[in-house]
This record gives C-alpha cells, sequence and structure tokens, in this order.
C-alpha cells in the first residue's frame, strides 16, 4: 500500500492531488496550516469514495508541525512511502524594490524551506540505509522558476527555482537510497493562489500568454504528479515536468 503525505492539501492543486492519489488507491495524509473545514471536507469525500485519508494542521516552516505530520501519517496510515511538498505561497504582486521585506522572507519560508524541511524528513523515513523501503518525492514547483516573473514577484520566481534546484540535487543525493525526487512545474492553474496575490482575474487576463489558450485546471497537474509517484516513472529521477500549456 502506498502511503502518500500532500502538504498544502486542503485546497487547489493539492486537494486535486489528494483525490487523485485516493483513486489510484494511495492512502493519503493531508496537511493544511488554517483552513480545516475545506481539509475535512477533502477527507470526508475521500473516505466517502472507500479510500483512506487523513488531514493534520502543520506549518510546513515549522520542524515541530512537519514531525508531527510524518508521525501522524506512519501512525494512522502506515509507513509513508510518498511525499508531494505542495504547501506554496505568493504575495501581493508588485516590483521587489516595493515588495515589503516580510513579503519576501514569507514566500522563501513557505515555498523553499517548507520543502526542504519535508524533503529532508520523508528522506530519514524512505532511505534504505536507516531501514526504509524507498519511495517517491515530488515538489511543486512553478513554471515561474525560469520565467522569472518580473514586475510580479521575482522573489517567487526565486523560491521555486531554488525548489528545481532541490529536486536535481536531491535526486542524486538519494538515489542509492532507493528514492526518486521529481518536481511539477505548472503554469498559470485555476485555482485560489491567485486571489491573494492580488489578481483574482489572472486566469482570465493571463490566457493571451499561454500558447494552449486557456489557465489549466488542478486536476491537469494532480496527473502529472501522480504518474511521477507510479511506477510507470521507476526511471525518473531528478526530472523537472512542465505543465504549463507551453509557457
Ligand atoms: P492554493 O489554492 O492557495 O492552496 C494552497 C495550499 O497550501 C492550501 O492547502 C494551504 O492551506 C496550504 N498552505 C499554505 N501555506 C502553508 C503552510 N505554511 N503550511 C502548510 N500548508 C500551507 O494554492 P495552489 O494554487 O493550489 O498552489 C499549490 C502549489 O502549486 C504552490 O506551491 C504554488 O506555488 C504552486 N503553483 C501554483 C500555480 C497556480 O497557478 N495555481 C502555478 C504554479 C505553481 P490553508 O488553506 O489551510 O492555508
Amino acid at each position: 500500500m502506498s502511503v502518500t503525505v500532500v502538504t498544502g492539501g486542503s485546497r487547489g492543486i493539492g486537494a486535486a492531488v489528494v483525490r487523485r492519489l485516493a483513486a489510484a488507491g494511495h492512502a493519503v495524509c493531508l496537511s493544511y496550516r488554517q483552513d480545516v473545514d475545506a481539509a475535512e471536507r477533502v477527507v470526508r469525500e475521500v473516505v466517502d469514495a472507500g479510500g483512506r485519508c487523513a488531514a493534520v494542521r502543520a506549518d510546513v516552516t515549522s520542524e515541530h508541525d512537519v514531525e508531527g505530520l510524518f508521525r501522524t501519517a506512519r501512525e494512522e496510515l502506515g509507513v509513508v512511502t510518498g511525499l508531494v511538498a505542495n504547501a506554496g505561497v505568493t504575495s501581493p504582486m508588485a516590483p521587489l524594490a516595493d515588495q515589503p521585506v516580510a513579503a519576501l522572507r514569507e514566500v522563501v519560508d513557505v515555498n523553499l524551506v517548507g520543502p526542504l524541511l519535508c524533503a529532508r524528513r520523508a528522506v530519514q523515513s524512505m532511505s534504505a540505509s536507516r531501514g526504509g523501503g524507498g519511495g517517491s518525492i515530488v515538489l511543486v514547483s512553478s513554471a515561474a522558476a525560469t520565467l522569472g516573473s518580473p514586475g510580479e514577484y521575482v522573489h517567487y520566481a526565486a523560491s521555486k527555482a531554488a525548489v528545481d534546484a532541490v529536486a536535481i540535487g536531491l535526486a542524486k543525493e538519494v538515489a542509492a537510497e532507493r528514492v526518486r525526487v521529481n518536481a511539477v512545474a505548472p503554469g498559470i492553474i485555476d485555482t485560489e493562489i491567485h486571489a491573494a496575490s492580488g489578481a483574482p482575474d489572472r486566469v482570465r487576463t493571463a490566457v493571451g500568454r499561454i500558447p494552449l489558450g486557456r489557465a489549466g485546471r488542478a486536476e491537469e497537474v494532480a496527473g502529472a504528479v501522480a504518474w511521477l509517484l507510479s511506477e510507470d516513472a521507476s526511471y525518473t529521477t531528478g526530472a523537472v515536468l512542465r505543465v504549463a500549456g507551453g509557457m
């Protein structure tokens, strides 16, 4: 049985990943930061459909919370075999010179330190040399990592470029431990994240920039994540899979 931890699984891309993995037979432990109602709705949906799912309030920037997340997953669902480090934030769009310093720090903390803490904890459980049975990690990056997001949030783009570097380096570091590490880089996906950056209409206003002519759906990212976690991707590690409509 695959047991997979999905951070930020209460909404958006993370919730779609939870549903998709549960349908593929994973037991899923999702985390969220504050929206307990949204988290419980996702759990209920999975359980009603016959799956196994638990939710844990855990801020990915807290080592203590990340430890609690993995401990609960182990106790309630079984040995953890997968991690989807999805939780992430943007900040209100502005050129770097106008960004509050607190916004820069929060984005780097959630989007880079968070995945580092979660991947570190996952590797401790999964590594063959530490008694683990191997596993698979998928980091949710962004097409912004290579586009740079000028005038919007270059700090967000930088945090995601660092996530790509984590996927490449950690994949090499733990390949002999039977742990695969990959990243998915979504383009503009229809979720609530855009409202938080002050652009609730982004999925419509940005269409002209997307070669496929539309924003993506969270389910389309979830499919790529599920593939990277699956045995079909058994020879894929260190990859950054772009799911961005051609951006
Ligand atoms: P979203 O709809 O805003 O959902 C974010 C999720 O992350 C929520 O479950 C939220 O929980 C959780 N979260 C936020 N901060 C957290 C923290 N410190 N600790 C734990 N959980 C936290 O975002 P989304 O659009 O699905 O984005 C998911 C990922 O995809 C992010 O990494 C984002 O950067 C990336 N991405 C998104 C797009 C896009 O266009 N949507 C494009 C490229 C990349 P609460 O609700 O409880 O706060």
